[in-house]
């Protein structure tokens, strides 16, 4: 996934985003197949390694929740 899509965060826009945010969170569809067009790179607390953002701070990740991505702040690119 990181192959395709880099450290940037879809969420925030700025790099160093070392976790995978599911765009269909996997709480609403734990069936979903593990797809890497369906992830993208964003900052987050993943268990042993905290990830958050070195530029705004956020843990973006945990920030969205369940959110639709759309419903978050909008990202400095476009995919
Ligand atoms: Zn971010
Ligand atoms: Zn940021």
């Amino acid at each position: 996934m990181f192959a395709i899509y880099g450290h940037t965060c879809h969420l925030c826009g700025h790099g160093g985003a070392y976790t995978a945010d599911h765009l269909t969170p996997v709480a609403l569809d734990a069936e979903q197949p593990i797809n890497p067009h369906d992830m993208r790179p964003a900052h987050g607390s993943g268990g042993n390694h905290p990830n958050p953002c070195p530029t705004c701070g956020r843990y973006c990740n945990q920030e969205r929740g369940t959110k639709p991505v759309d419903a978050m702040f909008t990202p400095a690119i476009e995919w």
